[in-house]
């Protein structure tokens, strides 16, 4: 058996992690897991002033949105501002867009951040970007019926440019350089619409109403397919001047290490993304679901089921992959002096089998002081976060030059299409095209 180059003082094979664990300093408490949707605050509360960090901007200067359809794009994409929401009002609605390889998803959204209506639909598997845009703009039809909301925010997988509008989402084939800001602006005109990166919206929407609300210095990471990362600074959101800052995935934990698609070695997702560690494990003896015959998918949840069951080759690609989030996790705290990491994502839903060598791996690899006040917990919207942080985008895009829409009377939000929520089809059954977008009418 040829084992993969080594990840420096990393488990190699599964009897390399019988040893004792390092000793974990004490930790803080991890954030109770949360709700899975954003249902914290009762509908009807009014917005929450967000301006609970005293080292924050007072108020955010009122400048007109980078990627409003009634203003010239500037040069770099406007920061997700977390301080305040002088503009909107508790009945004020946005529209979030979440686009992603495997769904589309789109929310009504109210000044809170409470999801008012939610519909979905597997992102269709076509080379033709019209079809794929066709499905979105069909689903922000069904969930923005009968409101006009003040602004959009469109949270996308990346790369993404924000200042042109386009995306060309490594998952979705059919969009490169697609114009996607374009479309959404056609769909809902005359207000505000915002593009940030999917990783760094979910970071968004874990500070504002999840996990990380008592961080102002926040690193939201996403594990699953692959591993994306958002940076919240100073309690403002930090896309940097291209819109792609937190690229978490890529920073390279061994350089001895795996290939990866970017073209660079040993990147944390190279290693500890969900497909990485399932290839690791089988590359060193791991089947699944000894004894007996394996019938079942082999994945990321397969591996993690084995885990749990004391699997030794599936235990220590965790740590494998633990101890290469670790590195990453420590570089970027000794670097933006995090104070806290939110871990979300399909892979992190294995709960304790990756979260718990984890910390173990981050307090092992901290030494400076301030790294060492870093906290780990797990994300608190589950797959909401993103619309969430997409939310709040859109409401940051306001201003007093944005004209006010109807959806800012007090109107209540009527149903659409009340059905029961469904699982998101395979993407393959929806190769043909546009599926009937599943509406969540009321989240409570
Ligand atoms: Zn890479």
């Amino acid at each position: 058996m040829t084992l993969p180059p080594p990840l420096s003082g990393l488990p190699r094979t599964p009897a390399d992690i019988t040893g004792p664990a390092p000793a974990a300093p004490p930790q803080p408490p991890a954030h109770p897991s949360g709700p899975t949707r954003a249902t914290a605050t009762p509908s009807g509360t009014p917005a929450t002033p967000y301006n609970r960090h005293p080292t924050t901007t007072p108020s955010p200067t009122p400048t007109t949105p980078t990627n409003s359809a009634q203003t010239t794009p500037t040069t770099s994409p406007t920061p997700t501002t977390l301080t305040s929401t002088p503009y909107s009002t508790p009945a004020t609605r946005v529209l979030a867009v979440d686009i992603g390889g495997t769904k589309l998803a789109v929310a009504l959204v109210d000044a809170s951040g409470e999801l008012l209506r939610r519909g979905e639909v597997p992102t269709p598997d076509s080379t033709d970007g019209p079809v794929v845009v066709g499905a979105l703009l069909e689903l922000i039809a069904h969930v923005a019926e009968g409101v006009a909301p003040a602004a959009v925010g469109v949270g996308s997988a990346g790369p993404i440019d924000p200042v042109r509008g386009t995306v060309s989402p490594v998952n979705i084939p059919a969009w490169r350089d697609f114009p996607l800001l374009d479309h959404v602006r056609a769909a809902v005109p005359g207000v505000p619409v915002v593009l940030i990166g999917d990783a760094v919206a979910a970071a968004v929407g874990e500070h504002w109403r999840g996990a990380g609300t008592a961080s102002t210095a926040l690193l939201g990471i996403v594990v699953s397919t692959g591993i994306g990362g958002g940076l919240v600074l100073d309690s403002r959101s930090y896309p940097g001047p291209t819109g792609n800052a937190g690229h978490f995935g890529h920073i390279v934990a061994d350089p001895l290490g795996p290939e990866c698609p970017c073209g660079a070695r040993g990147c944390v997702e190279a290693i500890a993304s969900g497909p990485a560690m399932t290839r690791w494990a089988l590359a060193n003896g791991w089947r699944p679901g000894e004894p007996g015959p394996s019938v079942r998918p082999i994945g990321a949840r397969e591996l993690a089921a084995d885990a749990r069951a004391g699997a030794p080759v599936a235990v220590a690609a965790f740590e494998r992959g633990a101890a290469a989030l670790a590195a990453g996790i420590v570089s970027v705290a000794a670097i933006c002096d995090l104070d806290q990491v939110v871990v979300g994502g399909g892979v992190s839903r294995s709960g304790e089998i990756l979260l718990g060598p984890l910390r173990r791996q981050v307090a092992a690899q901290s030494h400076l002081g301030f790294v060492r006040r870093l906290r780990v917990t797990p994300a608190a919207l589950g797959g909401d976060a993103g619309l969430v942080g997409a939310a709040r985008a859109a409401l940051s895009a306001l201003s007093p030059s944005t004209p006010p829409p109807p959806s800012v009377q007090p109107v209540p939000v009527q149903p659409v299409q009340p059905q029961p929520v469904q699982p998101v089809q395979p993407v393959a059954e929806a190769s043909a095209g546009v599926s009937a977008p599943t509406i969540l009418p009321e989240i409570r």
